[in-house]
């Protein structure tokens, strides 16, 4: 069951701090966070990528088990909670609610019948209740949130850039299928296969990209969809085609989707 939520609805939104929530959750991660978290622990990207996330660089890690016997989050430290509070992603913002993006509409939900605070956090009911709007507003959700629909948008245009180098750049008016098969690869594979169907120039270029972490947000995702179609520009259009599909999948897991029914959806406006 899901609830839409309206910013003005009221309900037991104030934090406990107890980090039940930072225990057995997916959290993914587009490369705007992934800078930021490393920023926060100190580290470069590429060695926070390494150390820290999974699916190629789409998730956060989870670590030893904790909470209910649950793994808990890489970031979380059991004698002081979340290592990287500030620079925390937009799921943990968000939590207890999420957030859907549908043909531009953005709806604030809550997954399940009970509101989810109230399994972790029972006490949660005692303490003062927020408007949904106070709530996101206090979690500094906004510049996350924008990061978050601007790689939906990169993960689209690289998609369309891969379809037109099929359909405009000659590479499926040939005989040679082996773009089609390597689609369906990165398709079934899923994020395990990403990295070696991207190779790895393309996959620090799509997951920790060279730019300054205090580059504005916008500028950022310019910046950074330049950086990878600027790689397409430099590969025979048969690969590019192929790393430019896998690059759209990665984004599309990063922003929190479901890599694998849209890249079936993919496939099938392709034909293969
Ligand atoms: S990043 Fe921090 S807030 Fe988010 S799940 Fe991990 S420990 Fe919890």
């Amino acid at each position: 069951m899901r609830t839409v939520l309206a910013p003005s609805d009221v309900l037991p939104l104030t934090c406990t701090r107890s980090g039940t929530c930072c225990h057995g959750k997916d959290i993914r991660i587009t490369p705007w966070e992934l800078a930021r978290l490393a920023q926060a622990r100190g580290l470069a990207p590429r060695a926070f990528r390494e150390q820290f996330t999974e699916d190629a660089g789409t998730r956060l890690r989870l670590a030893a088990p904790g909470w209910r016997g649950l793994p808990a989050c890489s970031q979380y430290d059991p004698a002081s909670g979340c290592t990287v509070h500030a620079a925390r992603p937009l799921a943990c913002r968000l939590y207890p609610l999420g957030r859907e993006v549908q043909g531009g509409e953005v709806r604030i939900i809550h997954e399940g019948a009970a509101f989810p605070c109230l399994d972790g956090c029972p006490e949660v009911s005692d303490l003062p209740r927020l408007t949904v709007a106070t709530y996101l507003d206090g979690q500094g959700t906004g510049p996350f949130a924008v990061a978050r629909d601007a790689y939906l948008e990169l993960s689209q245009d690289l998609a369309e850039a891969a379809f037109t180098l099929v359909f405009d750049g000659g590479v499926g008016s040939g005989s040679d299928r082996r773009w089609a098969n390597a689609w369906r690869v990165a398709v079934e594979g899923g994020p395990s296969v990403w990295p070696v169907v991207l190779g790895p120039d393309w996959f620090d270029r799509v997951t920790i990209p060279e730019i300054d972490i205090a580059t504005d947000t916008g500028r950022w995702r310019e910046l950074h969809g330049e950086a990878v179609l600027g790689l397409a520009t430099e590969a025979a259009p048969a690969v590019a085609c192929v790393r430019l599909f896998a690059s759209a999948l990665l984004l599309f897991q990063a922003v929190g989707g479901e890599a694998a029914v849209m890249g079936r959806r993919w496939l099938a406006q392709a034909g293969v």
